[in-house]
C-alpha cells in the first residue's frame, strides 16, 4: 500500500529525515517509536504533504502511485489521514459540519444531512462523546483528551485507507486511552492500515501490532515485531542506537 524509499527531508534549513525506507501494506499495523525531535511528526506530514516539508530525496508510493510530489487534499482523496500531535482550535464551525465538509471533499458525494447526522450520533456514541459535542466549534474549549478523541472521530468518519496516528494517546487518562483505542479497534480493518507514532502501550493494548520502526535522528534505526516495544519500554532508546552506544 505505502512504498517509501530513501526519503530525506528538511524543514526551514534542517534536514530532519536523513534517509528512510518503509513499506506498509494493507491489513498491517505498524508502530513508529523514538525520542523527542527525531523527526516522527516530520515522517507524517511528508508522508501527507504539508507544504512546510521539503522531500529533497527519495520517493512516497501509495497504491502504486507516486505521491511524493502530490497535494495535501489529493493525497486526503486517495485515503490518507494523520490525526495532529496537536490538534487546532476552529471558531465559527461546528464538529458536525467540519466532519461532513471534510467526508464530502474527499469523497465527493454527497449526502443527505439528516443521514450523515445519525451516522455521527453512533460515531460519537463509540467514542464517549456526548452528543452536544456535533454542534459545537471545532476543539474549542475543548479539554486535550477531547481534542484527540475528535481526532479519532474524523478518522472513524472519512474512513481512510491508511490513517497515521500521531500520539493521539498522550495527554489522555486512562479511560480516554481504552475509548480511543477501542475506537482504533473499530476502524481496523484487512483493507486498511495504520501507523501509530507513540510513546506508550496503552493504547497498542487489543490492538495486533506487525511490525515495529524505532526512529532516532531522522533513520529508522530498528525494526522488530510487537516485542520491541517492551525491549524499548525496558531499555530506552539509547541503546537501540549504534552511533550513540559506540561514542559511550
Ligand atoms: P518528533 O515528532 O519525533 O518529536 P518532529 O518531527 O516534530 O519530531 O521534529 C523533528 C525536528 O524538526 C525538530 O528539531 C523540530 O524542531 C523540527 N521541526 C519540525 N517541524 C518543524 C517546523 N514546522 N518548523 C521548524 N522546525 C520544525
Ligand atoms: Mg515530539
Ligand atoms: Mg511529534
Amino acid at each position: 500500500m505505502l512504498t517509501i524509499s530513501g526519503l530525506k527531508a528538511r524543514v526551514g534549513d534542517s534536514d530532519i529525515l536523513k534517509g528512510l525506507d518503509l513499506t506498509i501494506n494493507a491489513g498491517e499495523t505498524h508502530v513508529i517509536m523514538g525520542p523527542n525531535g527525531a523527526g516522527k511528526s516530520t515522517l507524517a506530514n511528508v508522508i501527507m504533504g504539508h507544504p512546510d516539508y521539503v522531500v529533497t530525496h527519495g520517493s512516497i508510493v501509495f497504491d502504486g502511485e507516486d505521491i511524493t510530489d502530490a497535494k495535501t487534499d489529493e493525497r486526503a482523496k486517495k485515503g490518507l489521514f494523520m490525526t495532529f500531535q496537536n490538534p487546532e482550535e476552529v471558531a465559527g464551525i461546528t464538529v458536525e459540519s467540519f466532519l461532513r465538509t471534510a467526508r464530502f471533499a474527499v469523497t465527493g458525494k454527497s449526502e443527505r444531512a439528516w443521514d450523515f447526522h445519525k451516522e455521527l450520533l453512533t460515531l460519537m456514541e463509540r467514542l464517549d462523546f456526548d452528543e452536544s459535542y456535533a454542534a459545537r466549534h471545532l476543539n474549542i474549549g475543548f479539554s486535550g483528551g477531547e481534542k484527540k478523541k475528535n481526532e479519532i472521530l474524523q478518522m472513524l468518519a472519512l474512513h481512510p485507507r491508511l490513517a497515521i496516528l500521531d500520539e493521539t494517546d498522550s495527554g489522555l487518562d486512562v479511560d480516554a486511552v481504552k475509548t480511543v483505542s477501542e475506537g482504533v479497534r473499530g476502524y481496523k480493518n484487512e483493507k486498511n492500515a495504520l501507523l501509530i507514532i507513540t510513546h506508550s502501550t496503552k493504547i497498542l493494548e487489543n490492538i495486533k501490532v506487525d511490525a515495529v520502526h524505532i526512529l532516532v535522528d531522522g533513520q529508522i534505526v530498528k525494526n522488530g515485531g510487537a516485542s520491541l516495544i517492551d525491549e524499548v519500554n525496558h531499555s530506552g532508546f539509547t541503546a537501540l542506537t549504534p552511533s550513540k552506544s559506540i561514542e559511550g
